[in-house]
Formats: C-alpha cells, structure tokens, sequence
C-alpha cells in the first residue's frame, strides 16, 4: 500500500486533475493506494481572503465568493461531462457552497474572525476538492471511496494549528483500513476534528502531515508527495534558477530544510514517517518520470556533497536583550524563553555571545511586537534598575541557512559561506550552527536573499562558475565594441572558464534599458530605441536596488558626472571598471578615496583602459610595484592620435590638414584642442605615476605645449583650426629643425625623480621611439631589476576595437578575484 499526496498545485486545474487522474490510473491493479488531496490550487488563500474581507464589512467579499463558487464550477464542468453526473455533483457542491455562503455572511455581521471559525472556513477548500475529484473518478468508473479526514486526524484545540494526538489517530486510522478494500481512497488533507469533536486543521501546508501520519499508521511502504516541482531543490527554484532537485536526503536533513522555508514539504511530515522509517518520496505531477528526491534513514555519507540545500526564511525579526547585568547571572534565558512560549511565539534562531552580554532571537516578523511587549514586561523590573536595556527589535530581515549532514566532515564550510556574502556586501547581523553541525544559518537583511542565495548557490552547487551582472554606460563607438565582443566570447566563457556573463543594464545619456535576466545581445540595439529615459542618478538607483550579487559598472564616456558616482557604486560592494580617465586624472583626494573603497567594500575598481587603450600598462606597473620593484622612470609615447599626427605631418602636408584628417579618421577626441594641449598625455602620465605611489596633481605635470599663444587661446575648434592654418610655419619649422637634425617628432611623457613632465621631443635614429608607427604606444619602464634594459610594452595604442578589449579583460579580471 502506498498513500500519495497531491499539494494545491497539482489540483489547481481541470488539466492537471487530469495528470492526477492518469498517475493514479498508472498503479498496478493489485496494489491499493491512499490519495490526500489539497484544498484546488489557491482556494485557501482566497477562503482567508474572503474572510478577512467579510469581517471587515467589505461587501466586496460577496463578489470574492463568486469567485470562490466559479473557481470550482469551471473545474466540474471541465472535468465531469455527463450531464446527468455534473448536475448531480454541482448540486451538492452548491449546497456546500451554501453553507459557506452563510458562514460568511455571519462574519459580515458579528465582525469578528476567531480561531475556531477560521478552521470551519477553511475546511470547505479540501472537502470540496477531494469530492469533486472522488465524484470525477467514480465518474469514469474507477474504483474509489471518499473518506473525511475529520474522522481520522483527531487533535488538540489549538485551532489553525492543531496538535495531533498521535495514539487516537493511529487508531482511527488502523481500525478504518482494517476493513476498506477500494483500491483507492480519497482523503481530504490539512482537516482534522479535536477531542471535542470540533472542526481544526493542521497548519498551512498541512496536507503532507494528514498523509504521513497516515502512511506511519499503516506502516506502508513508502509516502509520495507530488507537487509541481521535481523534488527537494538546492534551493528555491523561484529564486535561484540554477537550482535543481537533490536526489537523496535523510530525514533530518529534509527536517532542516523545510524547517528553514523549503516549503515543498511542511515541516511536521517527516517525524510521524521518521519514526516507522518509510520513505518519503518527492515527485512532479507536471513531469512524473522526473526522479524526484528520495529521503530516507540513509544519511548521506555516500554523497560527497557536504552542503546538500539552502533555506530562507523571509520576515524576521531579531530581538537582542542585553545588559551588564546579564552576565554570570543564571536564569535570564530561562525566562526569556517561557515569556515567549507563553506567548505562544516560536523561536527560529537564538545567539547568545559568550560574554553573555546579550541574547539574540530570531523570530516571526509578525509576533515581534507581542513578543516585546511580553519581555518588557518580564523584565521590567530589571530594566527600571538599568541592569538591562529595554528589547531591541530588528525587522525586515531574514535567514538562510545551509544543510547538509556532511558539513560536520569537512573544514571551512562556513568561511567559504560567510566570505562570498562578504564579498557580495551581505551583512550579517547573527549567526547560528547547531553543534550538530548540520545547519548553519545567518541573518541577513531581507532585500539580500535573492543575492545571498543565489551567491551562496554560486558558491556550493555551481561547478565554481561565476555569473557576472555588467551594467554598462556609454553605448557609442567602444560601447558597441565592447557588446559586440561579449556576444562573440559568451558561449566560450561559459565552456571554458565558466563565466556567465550577462548585460543586465544600457544606457547613454538619453536612454537606459534594463533585463534581469540578461539583455538580448542579438536584438540590443532595437531594444535601446524603445527605452526609457536616462539619468545617471536613476541609473545608480536601478542598479542598486536589482541588487545582484557579482555586479560590474562599466564607464565607457568621458563624462564627469559618470565618473562622479564612481564611490556610490563601489560603496555597495558593484565594482567599477571604467575607461572614462576623469576619476584617475582629476583630484588626488578622490583617486585615493576611491581605491580606498574598492578596498573597504571589496569591489575591485579597474581602469587599464586609462592609459594605451588594451595594452597591458597599468597591469604591468602595478605588478612592479607589487613585487617589490622600484620604478625609478617611466618614458612613453602614450597618445595614438600625436602619434598619427606627428607621423604624418611633413614639408609635403600642412600641419591642419594633418589634423583634420587625424580627426576624421577617429583617432583625436571629438576636440582636438585636448590631444593637441598635450592635457590627455599629462593625464595618462599621472595617473602612471599615481600608481607608482606619488600624491600627484595635474598642475605638477609640467606641460611644455608645442602649439602657439592663438593656437592656445582659440574659443572653439573651428577657431582652432584657423589659427593652425595661420601658423603653419610654426609647425614647419619644427619639422625642419628635427629633419635637420636626422631625428623624428615625438610626444613624449617622462615621469623621473619623482617629477612628470611632458612635451614635443626630437628624437634620434636608434631611439625605441624612432620606428613608432601609427596610432602605436610605447611605454619604458627603468626599474632597480630593469636598470639600463627597460621592460618595454609597445602596441596599438588607441582605436574601439582595443579599448573594448581592454575593458574586457578588466571584467574578466574581476570573475577570477
Ligand atoms: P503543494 O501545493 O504541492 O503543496 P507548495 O507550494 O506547498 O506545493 O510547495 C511547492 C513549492 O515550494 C514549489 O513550487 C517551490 O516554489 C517552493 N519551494 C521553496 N523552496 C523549495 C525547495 N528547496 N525545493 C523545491 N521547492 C521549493
Ligand atoms: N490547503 C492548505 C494550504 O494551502 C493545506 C495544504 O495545501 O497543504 O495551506
Ligand atoms: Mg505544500
């Protein structure tokens, strides 16, 4: 004999009561079977609904009943076709209803909802449902007989939540089946009748508890519960979709589990089966050949897994008592806990410091206030001699927890816990394992769960694959680039370095668009026509409230106000990878603050792109530095675009035709007058020097200009280029004076003696720099190990293609951290 149990969900429809159906079809004749039936999927909640409304002298509740009374016609005539068979069910159905109908209608009056009604108006969800679906079977002539839970479960008078008197219902139970032969018999669950022969129920979720005291009194071989997910998840599949069903747990694991919110199986079921040892099977209606999760005696020693599911439990709340004159004084826990028992409060989590300073609590949000009020109270004399201070409550919190009996076997579970939370900026305000060692839960706020379990998820069951959240600002040349090359790369990152990489956020000045699922890189660009408008403050905001974990800001403008929130990402722990140089290159006081933050908030802040687009510049200084090196001077031609023009200029091509052409080509910025002032070079060899340790501003960079006083005061770019026009022979004659002396123009940014300067040089046959072709960057670095050979990085300097590389190779950068 076997007893199946079918939650809400699968008799939420006409279609799945169907699937049911055929399930139930599918057991071997020879083999009898016990059916509990939920309440049709969400008709509890709409009895509460309705209730509440009705109490309340809302006249709406007359409407919600309608709904109450369709829900369950459109099943019946969907199901039981026969006109003569529909007519005869809906009659009955209907004088139930009816009943229902008055029960509400007495609320409206007295406007009161006590314990013991509330118990009569939810059982009218499993007696209508485990009718209508025994009167559907019967229909189709198949052998079954309906039995009313109420006779069998009998229970305290702890009404919503009843106790269950395990003899007298083992009893019932045994004598009922002694004599029942039908191969199947329907039982509503969740419904049961106190000592007192009074309506009661089981607590929500209650269904699974009818069926196994069941399966326990019959001692039957094993206990399904079929719902509409292939079994006990890693964690909730509604918030983690990496999840997936977990083939075998013991029974204390599934008890810590469902204890911690995995609500697929109501805590109370496992004990009655525990004690008789009969498997509890977990199984989906929607896909039965799926295997489900099998929990047995077997402890999972075989598995290798020490971390076998994560739990959470939304609203909590934490009450701290505390006080000097707690400590090496027995008895404050002892009261504490028979305050709170008397009340009625279940406790979910406690801490206690060993100082013994203070007690930590967790427990249902909704019993926070009773349950200060309460303490208070108990405490008060202590509290008016300021031995303790009043209750502190916390709310809007939440726990999660890992299970697993195996966490006792190895080292370090908890520290790979608690230090990926710590790097997702999860706080945690209390911690609790038991010695058992086979939960260890945390506190966290509540608006982190989805992070904390999907880190934590990341952390234990996801083959050390990294997903990473980009929110991208800047959708212009490199930001195109940029996408462009993530498309290319997302299937080998996730094959090859396990990197889920996804573009959750766009935006440029005037638009942003948001998917959290990952935007569609293939239909990106429609998408951002339709999008809403922008503003780099809502665009933070967004980001900040999405709130997922291993969060990448990228800056691909050149726009101060961007560069300006910088701190307001990395202060919740997104990191920031950027190629907008305003941060770096503006004042020394924010350039610290923000390397100061990355590391606070454990956010990396990554700009590579600052200086010589995707050549490995910064990377390598750094790496310099780090290992103890001494940089002693740095020598670089570090702008693509003087670079091109210096290159291209001759007695045979005018200086602002040079230019013109340097900036229709892409290479200068779309102001020339920032290249040509040499401000951009100044600024990349600062931001170098910053790196190599020296507080450094802009203004100590000595900027010897090779442009003329009306080159330099020109008001716009066009004004610009007429006085380079003007000027030509100033240009010619720089020009002329390095032909004669056999050497080649170059920008070239020095950085020596702790001094940076830069300006046009001269430079000679043999020199590195001579042969720079293009838009090429070059870069020496003297160190005490490179002294006299400098370390050289030499490449393309400038251009999308590589700057989008570069940015690239900063996020990747970020996945191994
Ligand atoms: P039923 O109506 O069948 O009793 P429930 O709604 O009570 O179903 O339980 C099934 C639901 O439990 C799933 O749809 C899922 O959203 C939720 N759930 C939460 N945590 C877990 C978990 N760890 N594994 C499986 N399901 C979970
Ligand atoms: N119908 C009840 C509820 O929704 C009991 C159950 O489905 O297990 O809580
Ligand atoms: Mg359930």
């Amino acid at each position: 004999m076997k007893v199946l149990k079918f939650g809400g969900t699968s008799v939420g429809s006409a279609i799945n009561i169907n699937r049911v159906i055929s399930i139930l079809d599918s057991i071997p004749k020879t083999s009898n079977c016990i059916v509990v039936l939920s309440a049709f999927g969400g008709i509890t909640d709409k009895l509460i609904a309705v209730a509440n409304k009705a109490v309340n002298k809302d006249e709406t509740y007359k409407a919600s009943f309608e709904t109450i009374k369709k829900d369950h016609f459109v099943i019946i005539d969907e199901l039981i076709k026969e006109d003569s068979k529909n007519e005869h069910v809906k009659n009955i159905v209907l004088e139930k209803l009816t009943n229902l109908e008055q029960l509400l209608d007495g609320l409206y009056f007295i406007n009161e909802l006590s314990p013991k009604t509330t118990d009569k108006l939810l059982s009218f969800g499993e007696l209508l449902s485990s009718f209508v679906i025994s009167e559907t079977m019967k229909s189709r002539g198949l052998d079954v007989i309906l039995k009313n839970a109420q006779d069998l479960i009998i229970t305290d008078n702890n009404h919503t939540n009843a106790l269950v008197f395990q003899e007298e219902t083992e009893n019932k139970i045994k004598d009922y089946f002694k004599n029942n032969t039908a191969k199947t018999t329907i039982v509503p669950g969740f419904v049961s009748k106190s000592i007192d022969d009074e309506l009661t129920t089981l607590g929500r979720g209650g269904s699974d508890y009818t069926a196994a005291l069941i399966a326990a009194a019959l001692e039957v071989t094993e206990l399904q519960i079929w719902t509409d997910v292939s079994g006990m998840y890693t964690t909730n599949p509604k918030i983690v979709k990496q999840a997936r069903p977990i083939e075998n747990l013991s029974y204390q694991e599934a008890v810590e589990l469902s204890h911690f919110g995995a609500k697929v199986l109501y805590p109370p079921t496992v004990q009655p089966v525990l004690d008789k040892n009969i498997p509890i099977l977990i199984k989906n209606t929607m896909s039965p050949k799926d295997l489900g999760t099998y929990i047995s005696d077997e402890n999972s020693n075989g598995s290798n897994l020490a971390v076998k599911g994560i739990s959470n439990i939304n609203d909590i709340a934490l009450l701290t008592l505390q006080g000097n004159g707690m400590v090496g004084i027995p008895g404050f826990s002892k009261r504490l806990f028979e305050t709170l028992s008397y009340e009625k409060i279940n406790i979910i989590l406690i801490t206690q410091a060993s100082s013994e300073h203070s007690i930590c609590i967790g427990i249902l949000e909704k019993d926070a206030n009773a349950a200060k009020m309460a303490i208070d109270q108990t405490f008060e004399n202590e509290i008016s001699l300021h031995k303790i201070d009043p209750i502190i409550i916390e709310k809007d919190l939440a726990i999660i927890a890992i299970v697993g009996d195996n966490m006792k076997n190895h080292q370090g579970i908890s520290g790979k816990m608690f230090s990926a939370l710590g790097r997702n900026n999860v706080n945690i305000r209390a911690i609790a394992q038991g010695a058992s060692e086979r939960n260890i839960s945390a506190v966290i706020r509540k608006k982190d769960v989805k992070k904390a379990l999907n880190t934590i998820h990341e952390r234990f069951f996801e083959d050390r694959s990294k997903q990473l959240n980009l929110f991208i600002t800047g959708v212009g040349n490199v930001g195109e680039k940029l996408i462009d090359q993530i498309q290319q790369q997302q299937q080998y990152l996730k094959k090859n370095l396990k990197i889920n990489l996804r573009i959750i956020g766009l935006s440029n000045s005037r638009k942003m668009i948001f998917n959290n699922k990952g935007i569609d890189l293939n239909n990106w660009v429609a998408a951002f026509n339709f999008a809403d408008k922008s503003s780099i403050k809502g665009f933070n905001k967004k980001v900040i409230e999405l709130n997922l974990r291993n969060s990448i800001f990228v800056d691909i403008t050149a726009n101060k106000n961007v560069a300006n929130v910088y701190a307001d990402y990395l202060k919740q722990n997104i990191a920031v990878v950027a190629c907008n140089k305003i941060a770096c290159s503006g004042r020394f006081k924010n350039y610290k603050l923000l390397q100061e933050l990355s590391l606070k908030y454990n956010a990396p802040f990554l700009y590579e792109t600052n200086v010589g687009a995707g050549l490995p510049i910064i990377n390598t200084l750094n790496n310099l530095v780090a290992s103890g090196d001494k940089v002693t001077s740095i020598l670089a031609v570090l702008s693509g675009s003087l670079n091109f023009i210096f290159n291209n200029f001759s007695d045979r091509k005018n200086f602002h035709d040079t230019v013109k052409q340097a900036q229709f080509e892409g290479y200068t910025e779309p102001d020339p007058r920032i290249d040509l002032s040499g401000i951009d070079v100044a600024r990349k060899i600062l931001i170098l020097a910053r790196e190599n340790g020296l507080k450094m501003e802009i203004e100590d960079v000595q900027n010897e200009s090779f442009l003329t006083q009306d080159n330099l005061n020109a008001n716009s770019v066009d004004d610009f280029y007429d006085s380079l026009k003007k000027d030509e022979t100033h240009f010619q004659k720089l020009f002329a004076s390095a032909k004669t002396n056999n050497c080649q123009l170059k920008y070239v940014a020095e950085y020596k003696n702790g001094k940076a300067k830069v300006g046009l040089r001269e430079i000679p046959e043999g020199h590195p720099f001579f042969n720079l072709k293009g838009k090429d960057n070059i870069v020496m670095f003297y160190t005490e190990r490179y002294p006299e050979q400098p370390l050289i990085v030499k490449g393309a300097g400038a251009g999308a293609e590589v700057t989008a590389s570069g940015l690239f190779a900063d996020i990747i950068k970020i996945a191994s951290n």
